[in-house]
């Protein structure tokens, strides 16, 4: 079982696992971890649908039983094809996949992930709601909340907003507001000892499962108050420990009465192709509160000058002007989804699509304008394929004629943005998110 570098494994954690799963079943567990990790790619509805997808893909695809957009990958690489940074699709571990169907995530909805980074899950949900409604994505970590943006831009989510607070101060702006509310809490990492063995192994101990499950009764509690009456919640864990998963719903449903639980899985390693994951799905009753309501936008619009410049930069370079209610936030214009909050007072990060800049009486479009655009938006487009592709995401100029900004496209899917003239493409391809080596 510790063969490949696999760590020991902590003994309480052994004797517990013996206890909840008999001799059979534990001996069966054992053995899982001699077997290779899985390996899962979400393909991203938003950009491509499944079947063309199949048709495209390098990889050899087989699909995951409980999302019809994932399948298992054997490639280790999949994070560096041009597909990826195309946002075709999104990494993410098969058992991770389970959870965020279970909110039924509807378009036109008001949808919370509280605790969304990296965003494997709130682009899931992104790709149920299909650009319509509005999906708070939260994260309390700063850095990660920055990872979070770059994924709900390279997979062309267009109505998300992005904010890094704790669930706590959200849940003094949003008493009863969402429809439906995902808790993917932050947890001992049992699920993940085959994945990320070191890590996991190290940081975990008895004090930390107990740590992990009071900031996980807290944070169920904020999110509680945070759902309209009739409105879903879905918690989520990657580890085995009751105290954090069936123990803590438990005890969520006796201190929350208005809640019903109505089903709850956990995913073992030996069971299922995929690590460790739990759900758990619960209603709030229809009576209670008066819904929450619409915190309007406060302050609205672009200044003319900027809102000019824009319509002007989409005239000549794109077929049509797309969605969403231009917002100027400083120098920075933004595309807001329909029925947009207030964020007053909230630390955002992103709201809608970040449309570009407004400088000098010019508009420069941003990286996330062309991720959130199709190929047939473009007025002008440069048409790559995946090897030549590889080219533009190192930074490399590219030949082609005529004047203005073009899409870049892979195999007909947006990559960026290149601004012809005099015989070339300049690249615009963000120098942070570019391939190296
Ligand atoms: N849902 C994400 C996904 O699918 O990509 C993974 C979320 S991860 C399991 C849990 C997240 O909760 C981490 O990003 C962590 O930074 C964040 N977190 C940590 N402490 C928190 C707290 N007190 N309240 C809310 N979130 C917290």
């Amino acid at each position: 079982m510790n063969g490949g570098g696999m760590p020991a494994l902590p003994s309480a954690f052994l004797a517990r696992m013996r206890a909840e799963l008999g001799a059979e079943g534990y001996e069966a567990f054992l053995q899982s971890y001699a077997r290779p990790v899985c390996r899962g790619i979400r393909v991203n509805t938003l950009k491509i649908d499944r079947e063309e997808f199949e048709k495209i893909s390098s990889f050899a695809l087989r699909p995951v039983p409980w999302e019809e957009n994932g399948f298992y990958v054997a490639a280790e690489k999949a994070g560096r094809h041009s597909f990826h940074f195309a946002g075709l699709y999104y990494s993410q571990e098969p058992s991770a996949m389970s959870a965020a169907p279970q909110l039924a995530a509807r378009p036109g909805e008001r949808v919370l992930d509280l605790c969304a980074a990296p965003g494997g899950k709130s682009t899931q949900l992104a790709q149920a709601m299909r650009g319509e409604g509005i999906l708070v994505c939260n994260e309390t970590d700063p850095a990660r909340a920055r990872i979070l943006v770059q994924n709900v831009e390279r997979l062309g989510v267009r109505n998300a907003v992005v904010l890094n607070a704790s669930p706590d101060r959200l849940a003094a702006v949003f008493p009863a507001y969402f429809d439906k509310i995902l808790v993917d809490a932050p947890c001992s990492g049992e699920g993940m000892f085959r994945k990320n063995a070191r890590e996991a192994v190290a940081n975990w101990s008895e004090a930390n499962v107990s740590f992990c499950a009071e900031r996980q009764r807290a944070i169920l509690g904020f999110a509680a108050g945070m759902l309209r009456p009739g409105g879903r919640l879905v918690y989520s864990t990657c580890t085995f420990a009751p105290a954090e998963d069936e123990g803590q719903i438990e005890r969520f449903l006796s201190e929350h009465p208005a809640f019903s639980l109505l089903r709850e899985r956990k995913i073992y390693p030996h069971e299922a192709e995929g690590e460790g994951h739990y759900y758990a799905v619960s209603e709030r009753a229809a009576e209670g509160p008066e819904r929450g309501a619409f915190l309007p936008l406060q302050r609205g619009g672009a200044p003319a000058p900027a809102r000019a410049a824009f319509e002007a930069f989409c005239a000549e370079n794109l077929r049509r002007v797309p969605a969403g209610t231009l917002f100027c936030a400083g120098d920075v214009l933004y595309l807001l989804p329909q029925n947009m909050f207030s964020v007053k007072g909230l630390p955002v990060l992103r709201a809608g699509v970040r449309a570009g800049e407004y400088r000098k009486g010019r508009f420069e479009p941003a990286h996330a304008l062309a991720m959130s655009l199709k190929a047939e938006d473009f007025a002008r487009t440069v048409c790559l394929t995946a090897a030549e592709a590889e080219r533009y995401l190192r930074g490399e100029t590219l030949p082609g004629g005529g004047k203005g900004w073009c899409g870049v496209l892979v195999e007909g899917y947006p990559l960026g943005w290149g601004k012809a003239s005099g015989g070339v493409v300049k690249n615009h391809y963000p120098k942070g998110l570019r391939l190296v080596k």
